[in-house]
């Protein structure tokens, strides 16, 4: 695996501009971005570290302003997310993400998963399963070639209305991972109760790792304990060689980060996925 030569994209800081341009007028132009087809998905690839083979890749939502340039998901994603707006942009990343999949395993890549990112307001939208069932209808994508992202948050609400949409997820085929995992305030107990299958270990756990070895306790701990519960652990953000080499003696099974490729446009993943050696 080598580094990818994308330069950092620049977004647009919506603070330095609340006066000018506040959130109402930023919410105005997001009802609009998806009919503008302002919107737009970067991918990037999650390696596996016993082989250096394309696991899969993330789904990155970006928002193409026609003023302020691309906007980031962490500036835009909580306003859509406020305004409901997030039923619709969240149906139409999951529509792109498994149609751009599909797309690649008919030009004949190799087969990767995808994973899409949940908010919480869509993982608690009635008719979440259908949603991504229809998706999957639709778009022809396998199951098993899907993989959604959602927070710890989830642990926080009606567990018992939770287990059930995941179970119903699970049901049709798809992978469940818990993001951003250790920066929530929810208790572990949940590893034991709802269907997942992967733990995303918080960039902010890897950034310390080095010097800290609290830290590298800690990242050991969730490796071994998501191991024993038959759970795949992805260490994220992760950008000197120094933390791969250590994340491979702790037996992390995958690393998404800087190190090996910044979120992609779907044509320079495509040409990353051809050069994907399969063991
Ligand atoms: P996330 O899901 O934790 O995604 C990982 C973020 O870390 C991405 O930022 C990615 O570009 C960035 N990243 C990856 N590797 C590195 C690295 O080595 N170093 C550093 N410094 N950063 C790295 P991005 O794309 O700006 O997304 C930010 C957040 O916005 C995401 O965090 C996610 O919570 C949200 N988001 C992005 N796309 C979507 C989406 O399609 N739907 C929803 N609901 N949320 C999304
Ligand atoms: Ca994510
Ligand atoms: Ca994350
Ligand atoms: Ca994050």
């Amino acid at each position: 695996v080598k580094e990818s030569g994308r330069s950092s994209h620049r977004y647009y800081d919506a603070a330095m501009d609340k006066k000018s341009y506040g959130n109402l007028s930023l919410e105005r132009d997001l009802r609009k971005a998806l009919e503008r087809e302002q919107l737009l998905l970067m991918y990037q690839p999650q390696f596996e570290l016993a082989t250096g083979r394309i696991a899969g890749v993330e789904a990155l939502v970006r928002w193409r302003h026609h003023e302020h340039g691309l906007i980031s998901p962490a500036e835009f994603i909580p306003i859509a997310e406020d305004s409901r707006l997030i039923i619709p942009i969240g149906e139409w990343i999951l529509y792109t993400a498994c149609k751009q999949n599909k797309a690649w395993q008919d030009a004949g890549l190799p087969a990767v998963q995808v994973s899409v990112n949940l908010s919480i307001h869509q993982f608690q939208s009635n008719g979440i399963i259908e949603t991504v069932s229809c998706v999957l209808k639709r778009t022809g994508l396998e199951a098993q070639y899907l993989e959604l992202e959602i927070t710890e948050s989830i642990a926080m609400q009606d567990v018992e209305k939770v287990i059930l949409t995941l179970q119903g997820l699970s049901e049709l085929g798809v992978k469940i991972s818990i993001d951003d995992f250790g920066t929530g305030y929810s208790s572990l107990s949940y590893l034991k109760n709802f269907p997942i299958h992967r733990l995303k270990v918080d960039k902010s756990f890897l950034d310390d790792m080095i010097e800290n070895p609290k830290e590298r306790a800690i990242v050991g701990a969730i490796i071994v304990m998501s191991h024993s519960l038959n759970l795949s652990v992805t260490a994220e953000g992760v950008e000197t060689m120094e933390q791969v080499k250590l994340l491979s003696e702790l037996n992390c099974d995958d690393v998404q980060g800087y190190i090996f490729s910044r979120p992609l446009s779907p044509e320079d993943c495509a040409s990353r996925l051809v050069e994907n050696v399969s063991y």
